[in-house]
């Protein structure tokens, strides 16, 4: 599970979380909507360890979290894959640290598949600025899929795919969502109040000035209502 207690963080004297109170129990798909500059992006990277909070505690799977580790995958807002490698051997990387006895050879063959999974079997030899947006995005989600972490932390990931891709791959993290067991715990950031509620358990809606939790709800059998009941909440007019 992942807790969040009493978390607050400023850059200077800029308050950007004040004070989040947040559990995501284990196997949980948690989606995080809000407004842009809320700090959805700013709570991810603290739960990645690439922030350390200014007050409070983050943990997962009840070790406090004191900096980036291998059972936290991440899908970046802005897809960072490391582009002075080709692409079968960023998602090979993130097979290496899941399965370090693997040979050279097992972890491309796994990477590949990986790719094949988000339709990228045919690009594997270019390097990221070969590709567009989406397709490097893409190939972010296999890289992040391959580490076969328990936590999922995914910054809007499927912002920058067309709609056939876009459902695509909604359809393919809730495969490996629920087929992974025990399955994975996963945060989910996205303005799309729909995608939202088609894919969580639960979601959690943040305001900024300052960055707060404002409301939880379970995802609830009356979608159109609760969709209402968001848009409103998360300041979408
Ligand atoms: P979006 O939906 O646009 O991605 P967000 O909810 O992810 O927004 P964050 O990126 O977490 O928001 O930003 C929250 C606040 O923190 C914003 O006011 C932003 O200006 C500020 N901020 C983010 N990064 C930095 C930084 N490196 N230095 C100073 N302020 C920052
Ligand atoms: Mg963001």
């Amino acid at each position: 599970s992942l807790r969040i207690e009493r978390l607050k963080f400023a850059y200077g004297d800029a308050t950007i979380l004040d004070g989040i109170d947040l559990s995501v129990h284990e196997g949980e798909f948690l989606a995080l909507l809000g407004p842009s500059g809320s700090g959805k992006s700013t709570l991810l990277r603290l739960i990645a360890g690439l922030e350390a909070p200014t007050a409070g505690l983050v943990s997962a799977g009840g070790r406090p979290v004191a900096g980036p580790g291998t059972d936290r995958a991440v899908v970046f807002q802005h897809y960072a894959l490391f582009p002075w490698m080709t692409v079968v051997d960023n998602v090979a990387e993130a097979v290496a640290k899941a399965h370090p006895t693997l040979s050279r050879g097992e972890r491309r063959e796994r990477a590949q598949a990986q790719l094949a999974r988000v339709g990228l079997g045919e690009v594997g030899r270019h390097h990221p600025f070969e590709l567009s947006g989406g397709m490097q995005q893409r190939a972010a989600i296999a890289r992040a899929l391959a580490l076969e972490s328990p936590f999922l932390l995914m910054d809007e990931p499927f912002g920058a795919l067309d709609p056939i891709n876009r459902a695509r791959l909604q359809d393919l993290l809730v495969e490996v969502w629920r087929g992974s067991s025990p399955r994975r715990t996963v945060v989910f950031v996205t303005h799309d109040v729909d995608e939202a509620l088609l894919l969580a358990d639960r979601v959690a809606v943040m305001g900024a000035n300052p960055g707060r939790v404002i409301a939880e709800y379970p995802v609830a059998f009356d979608r159109p209502r609760q969709r209402a009941a968001l848009f409103k909440d998360a300041g979408f007019h």
